[in-house]
């Protein structure tokens, strides 16, 4: 990351994370589809990039520092505090937030477009190497099948499975012609 950038960032926020303020490791996120310059990137604290990159590990109560930094003069800001927000609006307290939330037509599309070009969620196996749909599996463990007297037996392979979408952690797969929902944590990818 180009050093003139930081300095700029740092410059901007008074060396403090523009989404919860942290002073500590701070480093340059850029928010995409981003060209790279200062305007398109903000400085973040490790905490907010790891949750920002691992949606599956974000702590809805960090985010309550979004209550402030949703009113930066910063677009990138407002762009980064209006997406976490629509993430998180399951939990109630987003969705009041939202809602008093102005976005200029700009913004709001370079927020909107920004949505697409995230990562998707990441399905890995126990292991952490990536799950791709249509993969076998091997189970590590005994799973017992959760509304039937079914036991899906460690070592039993599963074929051609399908990724949840919006859970990294769950995959579908059919078990004795049984299709279930299985935790990636116990399952290894097979060959
Ligand atoms: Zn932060």
């Amino acid at each position: 990351m180009a050093a003139g950038i930081e300095q700029a960032l740092r410059a901007r926020s008074g060396d403090a994370c523009e989404l919860c303020g942290a002073a500590d490791d701070l480093d340059v996120y850029a928010v995409a589809p981003s060209d790279g310059g200062a305007d398109r990137s903000i400085l973040a604290c490790a905490t907010c990039r790891g949750q920002i990159e691992h949606p599956e590990t974000m702590d809805p109560n960090h985010w309550r520092c979004l209550n402030d930094s949703m009113w930066s003069e910063v677009p990138a800001v407002k762009v980064m505090a209006w997406r976490l927000l629509n993430r998180l609006r399951g939990e109630g307290w987003p969705q009041d937030l939202l809602d008093m939330f102005y976005l200029d037509d700009d913004t709001r599309a370079w927020a909107e477009a920004g949505e697409a070009a995230e990562p998707a969620v990441k399905h890995t196996d126990c292991h952490g190497t990536e799950l791709a749909a249509g993969d076998t599996v091997t189970l590590i463990k005994d799973l017992d099948v959760k509304g039937s007297s079914l036991t899906a037996k460690r070592g039993t392979a599963v074929r051609n499975i399908r990724l949840v979408a919006d859970n990294p952690e769950q995959i579908e797969g059919r078990v004795d012609g049984q299709q279930i929902v299985i935790l990636t944590k116990f399952v290894k990818k097979s060959g």
